[in-house]
């Protein structure tokens, strides 16, 4: 079972929720955490597990052979990101923007294209608290964050459960991180910015038919926008919790809360017990897939 904690917005409490849920029931389940913010991963901050490499990841660019070429433009003309200008006798590869999807190697009528490994970004694995972690750093400029998300998912134990702490936003990495995924738990906080990146990450969710619910957090500020908009989304709203000054103080001390609080560890099993039951909810409705919660 695959659970993504995600947020339109940044700054949200999102790694918090996730490191924190993934605490909570690590004791119990099974448990795989895995930080796909590849440009900032942070959830390792809390965790402190002692990593170990898990693997480079490379995307496949071309490289053109200029003795077999004929400047015939093909390649240019299929690719969708520019990544190959052809004049009238000299072609340009730009790495950077290739997405190494193959197609202009694949196309070229004369074989002119062969494909090498660019480096993007390094996987890394540990353990903390019960929980196997895993996670990615995208090298630095690097902007190709989907292909090494994608690799971080490949590691994912399919016996098991398995916390996804999104990249923010709703852009392709979002995206890459939340796809496949049973359950997403958007976290959010009650004010007309995260309102506004809320309805992104719900609609973008529905086209991924993904279930989804709510967390509102610092839920003592702001307005009531966030209810409403739920209200009339049809989105449960799984959690509210209000600013605490003891999260905050072991947040700024890259601690955890659940480990340091009995309070704060039956906040999140409880929050876990409500993703259970909109899971099973979710079973129940004609025509789902049919998720194991066990
Ligand atoms: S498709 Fe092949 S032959 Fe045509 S311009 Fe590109 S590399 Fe050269
Ligand atoms: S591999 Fe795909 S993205 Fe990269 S240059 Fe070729 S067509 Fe463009």
């Amino acid at each position: 079972m695959i659970i993504a904690v995600a947020s339109g917005k940044g700054g949200t409490g999102k790694t918090t929720v996730a490191v924190n849920l993934a605490l909570a029931i690590s004791q119990k389940e099974k448990l795989q955490l895995v930080d796909c913010d590849v440009e900032e991963p942070n959830a390792h901050i809390f965790l402190k597990p002692s990593f170990q490499p898990a693997g480079t990841v490379n995307i496949p660019v071309p490289v053109v052979d200029e003795a077999k070429c004929l400047y015939c433009g093909r390649c240019a003309e299929i690719c969708a990101f520019n990544a190959i200008a052809v004049l009238k006798e000299n072609i340009l590869v730009f790495p950077e923007l290739c997405h190494g999807c193959g197609a202009c190697a694949y196309l070229c009528p004369e074989g002119a294209i062969k494909e090498v490994p660019r480096g993007i970004g390094v996987m890394e694995e540990g353990s903390s608290d019960g929980i196997d972690f895993l996670h990615g750093r995208l090298n630095p400029g690097e902007a190709m964050s989907p292909p090494l998300i994608g690799a971080l998912k490949n590691k994912i134990d399919p016996q098991g459960i398995t916390i996804i702490d999104s990249p923010p936003g709703t852009s392709c990495p979002v995206v890459t991180s939340v796809k496949g995924s049973d359950f997403c738990l958007l976290v959010t906080e009650p004010t007309p910015f995260g309102l506004n990146d809320l309805d992104f990450a719900v609609q973008m969710l529905r086209k991924l038919d993904i279930p989804t619910g709510v967390l509102v957090n610092r839920a003592d500020i702001g307005n009531n926008c966030v209810e409403d908009f739920c209200r009339e989304e049809g989105v449960p709203i799984l959690k509210h919790i209000p600013w605490d000054e003891e999260l905050a103080k072991l947040y700024a001390r890259g601690e955890p809360v659940v480990p340091n609080s009995a309070r704060w560890r039956e906040m999140f099993e409880d929050l876990w017990g409500q993703i259970e039951d909109a899971l099973n909810k979710e079973k129940q409705k004609p025509g789902k897939k049919e998720v194991d919660t066990t």
